[in-house]
């Protein structure tokens, strides 16, 4: 039986891996769960599962809950130090990191510290502190499987083959909902045409980072650090089908993909059971239906923020987490109305433009980093780039 802590319960992946876990309860038990926000449900998920500890953000909420939960519910935390309680429970064994944004990066390093083994969702935290976070997995000795599909059909396609026989990876992407429009009609776009990805249903966050092509940007950040090879090894193929995962081209021509429908159960349940797969009730990939496959190159005048992604990497240091936090920053004000959609390739290619990178050595720095980013973001957009 293995003890869960879900950081982000009440999310598209937290609520995706508690369906696993509600269908499979001989091997999953929650221990631990945590939530920024919509309380009615973590408090509906609460009375499910039962968990012991559960940490809000907002003290507010943690009061709430305990008065609504009373002396028999789960203790009840609040603010970061109760979701570092949460990932580093003793009883623990696996935590999902499953936040959205940077703000997943403390309690998930914390739990790698704890020595628990980390199923990574939350791939802002590999962007913006690859290097440490990955440090920490090999002093700590955890194991991180990731829950990103592209990322876990790379992991698949991976085992049993030695990383120095890889030539490059590839990554598919399904170029989100504006794929096929023209670059003139994208300058009109609004947040409801950029929610409505056409094949994956996520959070609003990661769905605006589809449809900038920033997520792709993001994952093959993640990518680099989860398997150790340079970005110019790491190649995006646009794939509308979203049915081939991600590949792996091997030095002697080989190319290993995984292949299956666009639903994040599969690669959660892998993360959460690996190296054993589990028996889910999910559609069967039918390719003869599928008929055709298509790829082709991503459109980088159409996506800037992929390139933008590639060139914060290479910069390495300080840069990706100032990307990133720009970028967090460019997508809430898009979402709020204050910033066009064409507008947030350019606002973090200038938040880039004013930084100079730094080697970064600690979280805090990180998180230094990943403040100026958002200041000088906020300072642009108040400054009339919107
Ligand atoms: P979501 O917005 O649906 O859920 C985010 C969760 O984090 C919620 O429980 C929310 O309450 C919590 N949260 C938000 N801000 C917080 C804060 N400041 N502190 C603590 N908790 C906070 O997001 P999602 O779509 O489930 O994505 C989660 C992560 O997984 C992201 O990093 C995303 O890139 C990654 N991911 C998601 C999908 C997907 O299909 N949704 C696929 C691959 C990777
Ligand atoms: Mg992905």
């Amino acid at each position: 039986m293995k003890q869960l802590a879900i950081l982000g319960s009440t999310g598209s992946i937290g609520v995706s891996t508690l369906q696993i876990v509600e269908a499979f309860p001989e091997k999953f038990q929650i221990t631990a769960l945590t939530a920024g926000g919509n309380i009615d449900l973590l408090l509906d998920q609460i009375r499910r599962f039962h968990p012991k500890m559960v940490a809000v953000v907002a003290e507010q909420d943690a009061d709430r809950l305990s008065s609504i939960l009373g002396s028999d519910g789960p203790e009840i935390l609040h603010g970061v130090d109760g979701l570092v309680c949460c990932a580093k429970h003793p009883q623990v064994s696996t935590v999902v990191a499953a936040i959205v944004g940077a703000a997943g990066l403390v309690p998930t390093m914390a739990a790698i510290e704890a020595g628990k083994d980390v199923a990574l969702a939350n791939k802002e935290t590999l962007v913006t502190a690859g290097s440490l976070v990955m440090d920490a997995v090999d002093r700590y000795q955890v194991k991180l499987l990731p829950v990103d599909s592209e990322h876990s059909a790379i992991f698949q396609s991976l085992e049993g083959h030695q990383t120095q026989d890889i030539r490059r990876l590839i990554l598919t992407a399904s170029g989100g909902p504006f794929r096929d429009w023209p670059l003139a009609r994208m300058g009109s776009m609004t947040p409801a045409d950029a929610l409505a990805h056409p094949n994956w249903d996520m959070g609003r966050k990661i769905s605006i980072d589809s449809a900038t092509m920033m997520n792709k940007g993001l994952e093959v950040i993640e990518a680099r650090w989860l398997f150790d090879l340079p970005v110019d090894r790491i190649a995006v193929h646009v794939h509308p089908e979203s049915i081939v995962h991600s590949m792996v081209e091997y030095q002697d021509g080989a190319v290993l993909a995984q292949l299956g429908i666009p639903d994040m159960q599969t690669p959660i349940a892998y993360a959460l059971s690996w190296p054993d797969r589990l028996p889910l009730n999910l559609k069967p990939l039918d390719l003869c239906e599928t008929g055709t496959l298509n790829f082709s190159e991503p459109d980088l005048q159409k996506f800037p923020c992929l390139a933008l992604a590639y060139q914060a990497s290479e910069a390495g240091g300080s840069a990706p987490a100032v990307m990133n936090a720009a970028n967090e920053v460019a997508v809430e004000a898009f979402l709020s109305g204050q910033l066009a959609f064409l507008k947030i390739p350019q606002l973090i290619e200038k938040v880039l433009e004013n930084h100079r990178s730094e080697k970064l050595t600690t979280i805090d720095q990180v998180l230094c980093a990943d403040l100026q980013g958002r200041d000088s973001a906020r300072e642009l957009i108040n400054g009339g780039l919107a």
